[in-house]
């Protein structure tokens, strides 16, 4: 709920005075038990910062973030534990993030051997389990992260995700480090793991054409503001936000189906220390509808549901 980060630059690094980054600005959705909300944007638009705070890797500014009604950053020490195991993340680079010095079963097992108290035999279980789940081999567990392909390597970052059947999986960018032909079969991986583990995803992508496979609702960010919110259908067949539009035409330029023209964003994504005044996206928008955009910053608001949000000026002139 309202959740803000502000980072401060010291005094030198950008010229005189102190400057304030703007990563996450006033965003708030919720999400229930089994689904899967993607949050999309260009590069620097506040995603990887948001989804930092849902983890509990970095305090917001302001807001809060609660699962299960419970605010993260006010839990107990065993609340915390809990959160820790049923809070799990999978990121974009599987070698980065499996450590080169240990074997698979110690990779895999970790969370449950610093959450549980688990037998030997019935953490064994456990991993050979997981590691089924992801398509290895339970006698892979002996080896090092080294001798596996990227691919692999993902499969194995996702056992160790799921191992202690969490409620909620944040994917930051999970498959653009793969090869293209072995994206399909991570994300069908991550589909069938939802029906069987029953938990919920948060899809960190950079684009609208990976989600729409997987995600149940599309989250569009912006200069760390949250532009449109929506159900994936509704979000592909009709998309409002002037900069949903031009994201959604950049995902799926070349497809025959694709009903909307190509929109080519003219420039780069204004500094987030000196954003734009007024409607944040009006120095980059096709559909300027005249000074309100540059002086008066659009509210999100409801479009036909209260499901299907917007921050736009258009549709809503006097
Ligand atoms: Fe474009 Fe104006 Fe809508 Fe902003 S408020 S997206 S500038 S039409």
């Amino acid at each position: 709920s309202n959740l803000t980060k502000h980072f401060s630059i010291p005094h030198g690094l950008l010229g005189r005075g102190e400057h304030t980054v703007r990563a996450v600005d006033d965003v708030s959705f919720a999400l229930e038990h089994g689904q899967t909300l993607a949050l999309v944007g260009e590069s620097g638009c506040g995603k990887t910062t948001l989804v930092r705070m849902l983890l509990r890797l970095l305090d917001p500014t302001s807001g809060n973030v609660e699962v299960e009604g419970k605010d993260i950053n006010t839990m107990s020490k065993s609340e915390l534990r809990h959160f820790r195991t049923n809070v799990q993340a999978v990121f974009q680079d599987p070698w980065a993030s499996l450590s080169p010095r240990m074997r698979v079963f110690d990779i895999v097992a970790e969370t449950l051997v610093v959450n549980d108290n688990l037998s030997k035999g019935e953490l064994t279980r456990r991993v050979d389990e997981a590691l089924i789940a992801v398509g290895l081999r339970p006698e892979q567990a002996n080896y090092y992260p080294h001798e596996f392909s990227g691919g692999q390597r993902q499969r194995i970052a996702i056992a160790s995700a799921i191992i202690a059947r969490p409620k909620l999986i944040i994917l930051d960018e999970p498959v653009s480090a793969l090869d293209v032909s072995i994206r399909s079969q991570i994300m069908n991986l991550f589909k069938d793991l939802q029906q069987d583990v029953g938990c919920s995803y948060v899809v960190v992508a950079h684009d609208l054409g990976t989600t729409r496979f997987m995600a149940d609702r599309i989250a569009v960010m912006y200069l760390g503001k949250l532009v449109e919110i929506g159900p994936t259908d509704q979000m592909f067949d009709d998309p409002r936000h002037p900069y949903t539009q031009a994201l959604l035409s950049a995902a799926l330029p070349l497809r025959v189906d694709n009903p909307h023209e190509a929109i080519v964003l003219r420039g780069d994504v204004p500094s987030p220390v000196n954003p734009p005044s007024g409607c944040p996206f009006h120095p980059r928008c096709q559909s300027v509808i005249g000074d309100i955009c540059k002086t008066t910053e659009p509210k999100l608001r409801e479009l036909e549901s209260p499901e299907h949000r917007m921050s736009c000026h258009l549709g809503s002139e006097l």
